[in-house]
């Protein structure tokens, strides 16, 4: 199906995308060029509103003015030293990461993946060295359906066949059970676990949203055997869901966090470790590190986007703009349109009736109203528009995926 006739401009560069580039990625044809809060402009001067925020690294809006601002002075001063020698912006940093997740220290990296990775040796070795696990013993819980990102550790306990394939061997240690289901985490449990890793809301599997209670109990199981709760924020966090954090929708409070995306303001990769230090400090010099990691670019853009989360508004604006975006869309259940809405915050995934096309479809019919969305799986778009999306912008998303979702009901892709 092409419904979108690129330019020449536009054809060429994705030509030569798709002949030096790996093609790793199947993306929408549409060239960006530039991007302001919650709108993109393609090479053509073509407007879009983007409802995918850089899966949610963009949090905070495209050319975010104060984000901009912090790395600009930081650019001209300096922006790497690596972690043999200090910096100036990086105490900064670090104290005020912790404070705003209630811990007392940090362990910075770069990409998401990177601070899972980096929250799996902690677990471990906090296994080892505190919990007192024998050698080589030591299983962390996973959930099924989770991403986590794509080192091969990680993927290791993947079940999404494409992200293993071929990938083998694998690294072992890991068990995964049934999201949202408390009997079934408490029941892998044995004395040598010493974490369960998961996505308080679970992105990629489609804006999962676990049975309300669930965090509370993964946290009372963990706290009883004396496991780590790891809760991988990198998507769900940092506004997107209408809190600080996903975790704080039941008031849990994990041992870590692993933060990401939107923490580098959409500018640089910026991720994280966060806990107290009867379990970070594991970490002796030699043991763990990263030439990136911590770099004084990112670490001035960081305390920016925290001294932003401190004011509350991006949550604020993510709950209010998010609860006006269902109730226009649920209706459109009842309607036939979709089999599902599920979400938190400005954050949706919507289950598109097969009957009308994939996802994938739908997400092709959108860009040709000027909505940049994502599917994921075959059936589920996700919604993700910047926190900073104006009402007006909103009300058009609305009103054209609405439109997208009759046409194709009314004609359906063949
Ligand atoms: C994106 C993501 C990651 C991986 O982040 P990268 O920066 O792509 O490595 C890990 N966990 C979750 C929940 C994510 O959404």
């Amino acid at each position: 199906m092409v419904l979108h006739a690129s330019s020449p401009r536009q054809k060429s560069a994705i030509d030569q995308v798709e002949t030096y580039g790996a093609h790793n990625y199947a993306p929408l044809p549409v060239v960006i060029a530039r991007a302001e809060g919650a709108r993109v402009t393609d090479v053509d001067g073509r407007e879009f509103i983007d409802c995918l925020a850089a899966y949610s690294a963009v949090n905070f809006g495209h050319s975010n003015e104060r984000l901009l601002a912090a790395a600009t002075e930081q650019l001209h001063k300096v922006t790497l030293t690596s972690r043999a020698f200090y910096s100036e912006p990086y105490g900064p940093f670090v104290q005020a990461l912790a404070e705003l997740c209630g811990k007392d220290m940090v362990l910075p990296m770069n990409t998401g993946v990177e601070a899972v990775e980096t929250g799996i040796k902690t677990a471990r070795k906090w296994g080892y060295e505190v919990k007192g696990v024998a050698d080589d013993q030591a299983n962390i819980i996973v959930m099924d359906g989770n991403f986590h990102g794509r080192t091969v550790t990680v993927v290791s306990f993947s079940n999404d066949p494409d992200a293993r394939r071929s990938f083998e061997p694998f690294t072992r240690g890991f068990r995964s059970v049934p999201f949202g289901d408390p009997a079934a985490l408490e029941a892998a449990i044995d004395e040598n676990t010493v974490a369960v890793l998961l996505e308080p809301i679970q992105g990629e599997a489609g804006v999962i949203v676990p049975p309300e209670g669930y965090l509370r109990q993964v946290r009372e199981i963990t706290t009883r055997h004396n496991v780590l709760m790891i809760a991988d924020e990198i998507q769900a966090g940092l506004g997107r869901s209408g809190t600080t954090f996903a975790c704080d929708r039941e008031d849990v409070v994990p041992d870590v966090y692993l933060l990401g995306k939107a923490l580098g303001g959409g500018i640089v990769p910026l991720s994280g470790v966060v806990a107290n230090s009867d379990i970070l400090g594991v970490f002796q010099p030699g043991q763990h590190g990263s030439t990136f990691g911590g770099n004084p670019l990112a670490c001035a853009i960081g305390s920016e986007v925290v001294s932003l989360l401190r004011e509350g508004t991006m949550q604020s604006a993510s709950r209010d703009k998010g609860a006006r975006f269902r109730a226009a869309l649920d209706p459109l259940v009842d309607r036939g349109l979709l089999t599902q809405v599920r979400g938190a915050g400005l954050w949706l995934g919507l289950d598109v009736d097969p009957a009308l096309g994939t996802a994938h479809d739908i997400c092709h019919r959108l860009m040709d109203k000027g909505i940049l969305a994502k599917d994921t799986h075959t059936k589920t778009i996700r919604f993700a528009p910047p926190l900073v999306i104006s009402d007006e912008d909103l009300d058009r998303v609305i009103d054209l995926t609405t439109e997208a979702l009759e046409e194709a009901a009314a004609r359906p892709a063949a």
